[in-house]
């Protein structure tokens, strides 16, 4: 028999918390603040919907942690969260700890669905957002405009753009693009693994003249370097990475660019271009 870790007390007063939603809900403001991350993951986990709403309702810190809701994938606890953060706006549950907009809005690997982009630009209490993180999150033949409309509430404090995995194709970031343009204070910017043309990234770079601030900036290498069957062409990838680069300098100075390819088939890694291409183990 193996040895069990023993539960932190933080752990056995969540356990017993969520047990009584009602009761845990009526004194929520009541409870220290550093219960909090535990006591949501015990009431995501369970699924404890009402007690997940009223908790992000009144959640205490800047940052709501939503790699807890990727080990319990239930749409209705999903559901919960948006909620909840729509009750900080309209202040339907009254607590007595501040009302702090949230400045990061994390939701990597979790699969969305299109009602739950659509309440994004609805959503009052992200619009503070400086960090908005969507990695994995798969955007293919979703309609962005509600991302374009979130885009472009936080456009003069959103610093951190990450879509890195989103899928996302030439129509769709062409949607983007406008409220792309407004985001002035952006100085990171993560696009890799997103299906782009030569023809968006360049069109994406004309749009990106107010990004005096950027410092690192990253694109996936344009469609254009790949055959039918998604394998590489060497030699055609630096070439039309350093074009997209030349392209960009007639806008503005990048600091710090470079485009990935795909996972190469043979040993998974990507191929870098940062001025200088760097290739997998299976070129070289
Ligand atoms: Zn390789």
């Amino acid at each position: 028999m193996g040895v069990q870790n023993p539960l932190t007390l933080q752990e056995l007063a969540s356990q017993t918390l969520v047990r009584d939603e009602a009761l845990t809900m009526s004194f929520l403001e009541k409870l220290p603040p550093g219960l909090f991350p535990t006591l949501f993951k015990e009431a995501c986990t369970g699924s404890h919907t009402k007690l997940v709403r009223a908790m992000v309702a009144v959640w205490p810190f800047p940052c709501l942690p939503m790699w807890t809701l990727m080990k319990t994938p239930d749409l209705e606890t999903f559901h919960a969260v948006l909620d909840g953060v729509d009750m900080r706006l309209t202040g339907e549950f009254q607590p007595r700890f501040l009302m702090t907009p949230l400045k990061t809005l994390s939701i990597t690997g979790y699969q969305i669905s299109q009602s739950d982009l659509d309440f994004f630009p609805c959503c009052q209490s992200l619009f503070q957002l400086k960090h908005l993180d969507l990695r994995g999150v798969v955007l293919q033949d979703f309609d962005l405009m509600p991302l374009r409309g979130l885009l472009e509430k936080v456009a003069d404090t959103l610093k951190t753009l990450d879509l890195l995995g989103c899928r996302m194709e030439d129509s769709q970031v062409n949607v983007l693009l406008p409220a792309l343009r407004q985001c002035s204070r952006l100085r990171y910017v993560n696009f890799y693994n997103n299906d782009f043309s030569m023809a968006i990234l360049k069109d994406l770079f004309q749009h990106t003249v107010n990004w005096s601030k950027m410092k690192v900036e990253k694109y996936p290498a344009p469609l254009e370097c790949y055959d039918d069957l998604t394998h590489l062409f060497k030699e055609r990838f630096p070439h039309l990475c350093q074009d997209l680069v030349d392209t960009l300098r007639t806008v503005r100075q990048p600091k710090n660019i470079s485009f990935a390819t795909l996972n190469c088939h043979t040993c998974d890694e990507c191929f870098v271009y940062d001025q200088v291409s760097r290739l997998c183990g299976c070129w070289e």
